[in-house]
């Protein structure tokens, strides 16, 4: 266990209730079980897992900034990173410290707790790794809590950036194991769990979850649910991204047929993560503007406890600062910042 990290006196909002063991691993059938109840009951049930673990009911605030974006060897079926795919993204370098440093202090401002910095690669060589540890050092220092997505990270790499004193490490399992090759074809679904064993060796919090509406079933969406909250111990933070689809990536070309998923299925998806992972932030993330204030609505209740906030997503836009804001206040939800400031 890294000394930096669990020595922090950086707060990450852990749930107020400490989560018992799970009583054995959650079967594929009984996530899809829980999602193919009627809705309401679905929502009901895991709002009130919501309200036992997390009494404060505040949400998140993370900002995500692409400090290096574009040119990523990879082939995921519906990222604009992809070199592999036109998509009218340029492959940029790693940002300068100062140009990072100066993004964090205005999400600071603009109220995120969280500031996690992504690059496109698909695993970063030592030099790389070094550098993003001093970022890491520099937005700490600014007293927010860090999270950084790169790729595959070996044990010694994780090991830097535990060093440095980084909070999370978001490396995602995407879909479902029997979907996830149909996406993806430059690296395995075993890949991602060993990256995500070292971030866990290394002392770092995972952040992990994946990605909806690429035009998997229901029962792979449980599929994704239960490989999530089967990891040991699961997440701390579960990204639920609705895909957002990028003109020139395959998914786009595939789907143009298709229409989007039902928006009322990423809130089943939601209430799933939040029934079997009581204790993890579920954010709701890439998608949201495409899903409206409605619906997003839907998802807190369902126990979404967190949000990317900002402009702009790594590369695809979100809904902006001020409106999510106005969200919050429409909805009388108070943002993490706010509730550990009310309570001094
Ligand atoms: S999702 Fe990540 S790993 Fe996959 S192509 Fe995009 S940047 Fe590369």
């Amino acid at each position: 266990m890294n000394a930096a990290v669990t020595e922090s006196p950086i707060q990450l909002h852990r749930p107020a209730k400490p989560v018992a063991p799970a009583a054995g691993p959650w079967t594929r059938e009984a996530v899809l079980a829980l999602m193919e109840k009627p809705f309401m009951e679905l929502v009901q049930q895991a709002h009130a897992v919501h309200r036992e673990h997390w009494p404060d009911g505040d949400i998140e605030l993370a900002s995500l900034l692409s400090v290096k974006t574009g040119g990523c060897p990879e082939d995921c079926g519906y990222c604009p990173q992809s070199v592999h795919y036109d998509t009218g993204v340029d492959a940029s370098k790693l940002m300068a410290p100062d140009a990072v440093l100066e993004a964090a202090r205005a999400a600071q401002e603009a109220g995120a707790t969280r500031f996690c910095m992504g690059a496109a690669w698909r695993s970063p060589n030592d030099r790389d790794v070094e550098k993003v540890a001093e970022l890491v050092r520099g937005v700490r220092g600014l007293g927010l809590q860090t999270c950084a997505t790169l790729g595959m990270l070996s044990p010694s790499q994780a090991g830097t950036l535990a060093e440095a004193g980084l909070d999370y490490y978001n490396h995602n399992l995407d879909s479902a194991p029997d979907f996830y090759p149909t996406i993806i074809g430059t690296r395995q679904y075993q890949d991602r769990l060993d990256t995500l064993k070292n971030v866990r060796d290394a002392g770092i919090h995972v952040c992990c979850g994946g990605i909806v509406g690429m035009g998997e079933t229901r029962e792979q969406r449980a599929g994704l649910v239960a490989e999530l909250a089967n990891l040991n111990p699961p997440p701390e933070s579960v990204p639920v991204n609705d895909l957002v689809r990028v003109e020139g990536t395959p998914l786009a070309g595939e789907l143009k047929e298709t229409p989007p998923l039902d928006p009322f299925e990423v809130v089943r998806v939601i209430a799933a993560a939040r029934i079997t992972m009581p204790g993890s932030r579920v954010r709701l993330s890439a998608g949201r503007r495409e899903l409206g204030d409605g619906i997003q609505a839907l998802c807190f209740m369902a126990g979404a406890n967190s949000i990317f906030y900002g402009d702009k997503l790594l590369v695809t836009g979100n809904p902006d600062a001020e409106g999510d804001r106005a969200l919050l206040q429409r909805l009388d939800l108070k943002t993490t910042g706010q509730v550990v400031a009310a309570k001094g």
